[in-house]
């Protein structure tokens, strides 16, 4: 890991605020009127329930760290979570290993390859390199407390309802479908497992991470628990305090290298803010300190990222002044005239 020598050091943080409320409503509305015709992209099949989405649900969430909630389209369809877990099962299990251990075991750097591949851990003798692609998550879902399979199911179900504020429910259809034919998965783990990499059986930590993954929720929901990471660990809207603001500010840091698969420099190049996308058509965004952004949409680009919900947030990333690179000008009239 980077020596970064501020151990010590007392941390500020870096925000700002969004416009007036009537403003932001109307902007959530408008990017989803500007982009609701696009049909570009294609519905997941690789797991057999996933093809049978409605490819024209469309909806977009943005939760304030006020609890302030903007809404447009099918914000109130659940999905599958898929993918988007893996952020929030990295947070808890970061809430109780810390920031070195974890980062350490799993690590935080980018493979540059897709989500569930296997040379990707071949070429890194057999380290899973970062907890958002699938080997990652699925040595992240095996650290999880509990004695068993299902206490650590259960953990994960409460920790990722808490950050949505409501009970999350699993969608049975999904579960059944992806458990039936995720062998690449069994295999990962297996792998990890020849390298020591998984300390629990690697076929009940595929398991666990297949409930996870068929968690439900809606882009309302994935906007809140965006704005949950958004807000120091505090659910906005319940105000509870799920994780500690240093798990936040860790797990947007892998979420802004690695969240949107093999296309994650191309998402911070354009949007400049951290995501996560999952293969159901969800996509979580968070803008530290100011809120959270969920979208759905189900047809995605070759990497599995959602398309429209891509675009929509690619706007409201502008027009919203959410990019953390942007920056303007200081008025010349204002430059200090101290001198240095
Ligand atoms: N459950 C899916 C898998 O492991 C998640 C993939 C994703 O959303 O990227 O294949």
């Amino acid at each position: 890991m980077l020596d970064s020598n501020v151990e010590g050091v007392e941390q500020s943080v870096s925000t700002g605020s969004l416009p007036g409320w009537e403003q932001v409503d109307s902007l959530v509305v408008a990017s989803h009127t500007r982009n609701r015709a696009c049909q570009d992209g294609a519905v997941a099949d690789y797991i057999p329930v996933l093809a049978q989405a409605d490819p024209e649900l469309f909806g977009v969430c943005v939760v304030e760290v006020d609890g302030g909630v903007h809404l447009a389209g099918d914000a109130d369809v659940e999905f599958s979570i898929q993918s988007i877990s893996k952020a929030f099962v990295y947070a808890l299990v970061c809430e109780e290993f810390g920031h070195a251990a974890v980062a350490d075991l799993v690590g935080v750097n980018n493979t540059g390859l897709a989500f569930n591949s296997v040379i990707a851990i071949e070429l890194n003798d057999g380290h899973p390199m970062n907890p958002m692609v699938n080997a990652g998550a699925l040595a992240t879902t095996a650290l999880m407390p509990g004695a068993t399979p299902d206490e650590q199911w259960n953990a994960i179900r409460k920790g990722l309802s808490a950050f949505a504020g409501r009970e999350l429910e699993l969608d049975q259809e999904v579960y059944r479908s992806e458990a039936a034919t995720n062998t690449r998965n069994r295999a990962i783990a297996r792998l990890l497992e020849s390298y020591g990499r998984i300390n629990r059986d690697p076929l009940e930590a595929v398991d666990v991470y297949t409930k996870q993954c068929s968690l439900r929720v809606s882009a309302r929901d994935l906007a809140i628990m965006g704005a949950t990471l958004a807000d120091g660990g505090v659910n906005p809207v319940t105000g509870q305090s799920v994780v500690s603001a240093e798990v936040c500010r860790d797990t947007l840091a892998i979420l802004a290298a690695n969240g949107l698969y093999e296309r994650s420099g191309e998402w911070l190049f354009e949007i400049g803010l951290p995501g996560k996308s999952g293969v159901s058509g969800g996509l979580l965004t968070v803008s530290p300190g100011k809120a959270g952004i969920g979208a759905f949409s189900p047809r995605l680009d070759p990497a599995g990222n959602s398309v429209r919900g891509q675009q929509a947030t690619a706007y409201l990333s502008r027009v919203l002044g959410l990019n953390i690179f942007a920056s303007q000008a200081y008025a010349p009239s204002e430059r200090s005239t101290n001198v240095h």
